[in-house]
């Protein structure tokens, strides 16, 4: 069975990038019946935060991307690796190195002096264990000195690496503490991991990290590095551009499964298919589809995913995504009567919506009450001359019958006896109705007001 998992470091919030990289093990995983684990790297005591973990997993869960079993803590399974670093000690994979940190510049410096490679090659590797002082040490894995370490990734291809450019790294440090290098290694073993799918930023890693399976003759598991996400420019991906953590997307207003789908094209491609469900992705998904090249972060791109996935929605599903948007923001929750209001309104507010705070904007005219707060414009449309239109049409909206033909017929011959278009009542109705020049139709807004609320409204701008 596959098992995957996502390893941030808790050093900020959940960036764009690392969300992509959670959904891919997510996908990999739940779509063929695999585990996705998580484990929080966090051996770096000095960058790592417990606002970092909390951030990450609040925006795994605003995602969806649900993790089995309990979370790993890096830092915590010290011992075991440790244990490790002794077990490959006894084998005869690994060495005490007692090198100062002067006699390695010393080294250094000589092998530059002497134009050869500056890869630290200790003496301690082949030392015989009577000879070693009582000194501080550091356990170094004995790597191969010839011979070629070769990553089979299916995203890279056969990436071959000569092992006189990889220097007897070090597993322990003199403190006793674990290097990152072996952590990895030692939790993705223990956990069962069988595919590793991460950044490319981490294919050089993965060299070393090869060398390590071998020494305890475990199974190396399954590598996919994909490659970085760019600007849509091409460049380093920037704030502007997108590189902003996912719990801001949130607060842009983009449903969690539009993000979900976004992301997983970020990088991934299943033949033409742009816009997907969570079912189609979590079936298509595989390791084949992802590029070799930088995906490019493109909002326009997210617009139209987001407005596709908003359409397709229904009313239940659109008002829990509402609120949780305003819930993002911090806004007041719609109330029972606003989100029916919202709903029922729903086939002229979703048209066209890209993101959440559009439906909210458009259904402003339905959670705003009186006394209806004008904006510059719409109190600018309410001129003198408007306001007595509004005082002749009230009456004759009175005993009309409240559907779309017959006030359409009453405003457009009240337009034509005024001697004037409907087009120009449009302007102070908007004003009166919704406190703004841009709104959806009067006649819409008027439907679903009601009259007797279309009707206060018109008389309130009216005095
Ligand atoms: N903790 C590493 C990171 O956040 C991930 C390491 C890995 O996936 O192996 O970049």
């Amino acid at each position: 069975p596959v098992v995957t998992r996502f390893a941030p470091s808790p050093t900020g919030y959940l960036h764009i990038g690392g969300a992509r990289t959670a959904l891919f093990n997510w996908l990999y995983a739940r779509g063929r019946g695999g585990r996705f684990l998580l484990r929080i790297e966090d051996t770096d005591r000095a960058r790592s935060t417990p606002e970092a973990t909390a951030a990450i997993l609040h925006g795994m869960e605003w995602l969806g991307l649900d993790h089995d079993g309990p979370i790993v803590s890096q830092f915590e399974r010290a011992e075991r690796h440790a244990e490790v670093a002794q077990e490959m000690l006894a084998r005869g994979h690994a060495y005490k190195c007692f090198a100062t940190q002067d006699e390695i510049a010393a080294f250094r410096e000589q092998a530059r002096a002497e134009g050869r490679s500056t890869l630290f090659q200790s003496p301690w590797r082949d030392a015989d264990p009577a000879s070693h002082p009582d000194a501080p040490f550091v356990i170094r894995l004995k790597a191969p000195r010839t011979g070629e370490t070769v990553i089979d990734d299916q995203v890279q291809g056969r990436v071959v690496i000569g092992n006189d450019q990889l220097d007897d790294m070090i597993c322990l440090r003199s403190d006793g503490s674990p290097t990152y290098m072996l952590a990895v290694v030692v939790d993705d073993h223990d956990m069962g991991v069988t595919h590793v799918i991460r950044g490319d930023d981490h294919l050089n890693n993965a060299a070393r990290q090869m060398q390590v399976y071998a020494a305890m003759g475990w199974d190396v598991p399954v590598f996919a590095h994909i490659p970085l996400i760019h600007g849509p420019d091409g460049k380093k991906l920037s704030k502007r551009h997108g590189a902003l953590g996912v719990e801001e997307y949130r607060a842009m207003g983009y449903p969690a499964a539009a993000m979900r789908n976004y992301l997983a094209r970020l990088g991934w491609s299943h033949g033409d298919d742009e816009v997907f469900s969570d079912e189609q992705a979590l079936a298509w998904f595989d390791l084949d589809g992802i590029g070799k090249g930088a995906a490019r972060f493109d909002f326009k791109k997210l617009d139209h995913i987001s407005g596709q996935h908003i359409a397709a929605m229904d009313d239940a599903a659109l008002i829990a995504q509402l609120q949780d948007y305003l819930d993002a923001v911090g806004g007041r929750p719609l109330s029972a009567p606003e989100a029916r209001a919202v709903a029922k309104a729903m086939p002229i507010l979703k048209p066209g919506a890209k993101t959440l705070p559009q439906i909210l904007d458009k259904a402003r005219f339905l959670l705003v009450s009186r006394p209806i707060e004008k904006d510059e414009k719409a109190a600018a449309a309410l001129d003198d001359v408007s306001r007595s239109i509004l005082t002749q049409l009230t009456p004759q909206l009175q005993n009309a019958s409240w559907d779309r033909d017959t006030l359409e017929t009453v405003l457009n011959g009240f337009a034509e006896a005024q001697g004037t278009k409907f087009g120009k009542l449009a302007a102070p109705l908007r004003a009166a109705l919704a406190g703004r020049a841009v709104t959806p139709s009067v006649f819409d807004m008027m439907l679903l007001l009601g009259r007797d609320e279309s009707i206060a409204r018109l008389e309130e701008a009216a005095v």
